[in-house]
């Protein structure tokens, strides 16, 4: 393999990337971004301190001003200028709202800038929407993961039952498509499959089939 490499996985919620992206980083031993974590977290601190999510300015302003950190290890930690807001930034309210965060060009850049940074410093895999299309075009892996609706809304309800809650199959459907329509339809970094990704549609796989699926494209 060679010395510095790049991973990017990008594809629509519930489309397994998480699970998947944990995985592969932990086969090769490389490090993992969520890149999901950082606009939740930008997200919470929003809704925290009362901004405006009309603003584009004043959201642009907190991305700036605002310290995200992710800390990789048996658990990725995710810290909000320097507080730990793993669990807090999981919330369905948090989910709500990213959608008016995301979609601002402002926020966006600074995002960017920060993956980018944390992706040279060491060989990563970065999960997210717009990884292989504008954060890292160039990385040497590009995948685009995907399944049907209905599956992405039964594993995001097993996700919630695995933390305790029962949340019905209709209403997770409901937001996933909602989740899809805000995510490829911004106009700055929309979801969409990056030139030459290797599009997996993992409707009806298992997780270890997925990541040796990925896996056999990586030398
Ligand atoms: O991956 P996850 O579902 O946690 O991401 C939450 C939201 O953050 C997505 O629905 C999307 O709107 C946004 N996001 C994004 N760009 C990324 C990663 C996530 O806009 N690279």
């Amino acid at each position: 393999m060679k010395q510095h490499i790049v991973i990017a996985i990008d594809g629509p919620a519930g489309s397994g990337k998480s699970t998947i992206s944990k995985m592969i980083a932990k086969r090769l031993g490389l490090l993992y971004i969520d890149t999901g974590a950082m606009y939740r977290a930008l997200t919470l601190k929003a809704m925290n301190t009362g901004a405006d999510l009309e603003d584009t300015q004043a959201l642009t302003e907190l991305a700036r001003s605002t310290e995200i950190e992710l800390r990789d290890g048996p658990k990725l930690r995710v810290f909000l200028d320097g507080k730990d807001v793993s669990e807090a930034i999981r919330t369905v309210e948090v989910t709500d709202k990213i959608k008016h965060v995301a979609k601002v060009p402002g926020v966006r850049h600074e995002m960017v800038i920060l993956q980018r940074d944390i992706g040279r410093r060491a060989s990563s895999v970065l999960e997210g929407r717009d990884i292989g299309t504008v954060v890292f075009p160039d990385a040497e892996y590009k995948f685009y993961l995907d399944a049907d609706v209905k599956e992405r809304a039964r594993r995001r309800q097993e996700d919630f039952a695995t933390a305790g809650k029962k949340i019905e199959l209709d209403v997770l459907i409901k937001d996933v498509l909602e989740r899809d329509a805000s995510d490829f339809n911004r106009k700055v970094g929309p979801l969409k499959k990056a030139d030459g990704a290797v599009v997996i549609d993992t409707t009806g796989m298992s997780i270890d089939q997925v990541v040796e699926k990925l896996l056999s494209y990586i030398k």
